[in-house]
């Protein structure tokens, strides 16, 4: 049952997010609605595959879709250009035509894979965003940032490209790994930190309740922040503005990420670690009270990460940050708060307080814990 639309308006390519539980069953209806092609191809990978592929055909064949599906290995390293290239193939050699559409059911790497896919394919075949993680519910299913790494640089092989819909069924989540509840938090947390202190206070509160996945609590938080990413996008499609405001612990966290090789450190684990190091580069520069950043830090430390120390050392981290390709005229660009529910753009950070502010973080606990 669709419990919730939330609208990304951007004129004619404007589209609905709808959120709710039990959400199979309508489905197909909403797909004609929209007008979305009989072909659907439906790409996912073999750990969502079990749980949810054969309802959501069956359904969708009971509507007189014509339903074919592609199930990948899942992890980050299928972001690339060669597993593109392969489901471009096995579309191409199924005839799968300009009029079809594709439903990325997955997380951010189904997502980002299969939108990148329907961006390229025929130049530009429909899609359907269905996340089924937590952070793929909350952030990166909405705004249309599709993209595949590249042995140089995450995500530096994209394209701005639109779903018709994006689908947000909460049950899905039950299935889902603990580990990936945290990561969705990390960027729950960024949005309360970035522009909304309510939604911060609530996640205070209700901590427990979200890692629970309470249905309220998770309905709550997923649809704050939903809305605030389609108004963002809004606003600013091409990140040439506001957009860039959501990469608060980003900066950071990227560099995390890289020097772990992009898996000992998830990218939500990464974000929530960033927010600690970007939050104390804020208090040094006098920019966010000593209580505001307490909070902050107080509530990551109370999210349950355990990151294995692996590849994660200090020196990897700052070589990573040096080498990042994300820098603006050769400066590092910083999303740092100022108070809760808002946040600068500072790209005037000396490199010895970024060096200090990551011995900081490594003096935390949460990166040396063992899992
Ligand atoms: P993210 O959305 O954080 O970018 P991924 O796309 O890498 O994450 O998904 C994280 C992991 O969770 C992958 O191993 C994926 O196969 C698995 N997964 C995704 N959704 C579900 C689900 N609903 N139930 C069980 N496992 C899932
Ligand atoms: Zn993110």
């Amino acid at each position: 049952m669709i419990q919730r639309q939330i609208d990304v308006a951007l004129g004619e390519r404007s589209y609905p997010i709808y959120v709710g539980t039990s959400m199979t069953t309508s489905f197909a209806p909403t797909c004609q609605q929209h007008g979305v092609p009989k072909r659907i191809v439906i790409i996912t990978d073999t750990n969502i595959a079990p749980h949810y592929l054969k309802p959501l055909q069956q359904h969708l064949r009971h509507f007189q879709f014509d339903v074919s599906s592609i199930v990948i290995p899942p992890g980050e390293r299928q972001k690339s250009l060669q597993r593109a290239n392969a489901i471009f193939t096995e579309l191409l050699k199924s005839n799968v035509g300009r009029k079809s559409a594709l439903v990325a059911l997955g997380g951010g790497v189904i997502g980002d894979l299969v939108g990148f896919v329907a961006a390229a394919y025929h130049r530009g075949v429909t899609y359907i965003q269905a996340p089924t993680t937590l952070l793929s519910q909350v952030d990166s299913s909405v705004g249309g940032k599709v993209a595949v790494n590249h042995p140089l640089g995450k995500n530096m092989i994209g394209a701005f490209y639109q779903p018709k819909f994006v689908w947000i069924d909460i049950d899905c989540l039950r299935t889902l790994p603990p580990r990936e509840i945290v990561c969705g938090l990390g960027e729950i947390v960024k949005y309360g930190v970035i522009l909304d202190a309510e939604l911060f206070a609530y996640i205070e509160t209700n901590l427990d309740r979200i890692l629970q996945l309470d249905n309220e609590a998770v309905m709550h938080v997923q649809g704050r922040c939903c809305e605030m990413k389609a108004h963002i996008t809004s606003e600013d499609e091409r990140e040439t503005g506001i957009r860039v405001i959501l990469n608060y612990g980003h900066t950071v966290g990227h560099a995390l990420e890289a020097a772990g090789n992009f898996t000992t450190v998830k990218h939500g684990e990464a974000v929530l670690m960033g927010m600690i190091a970007e939050t104390y580069i804020a208090r040094q520069m006098g920019m966010v009270s000593p209580e505001v950043h307490e909070r902050i830090v107080a509530l990551i430390r109370r999210i349950p990460l355990r990151v294995r120390k692996g590849s994660l050392t200090l020196a990897r981290v700052l070589q990573a940050m040096k080498h990042d390709k994300k820098t603006v005229d050769g400066k590092k660009r910083f999303v740092l708060p100022v108070r809760l529910g808002e946040v600068q753009i500072v790209d005037t950070v000396e490199p010895s307080l970024i060096n200090a502010s990551l011995r900081h973080l490594f003096a935390e606990k949460m990166v040396t814990g063992k899992r």
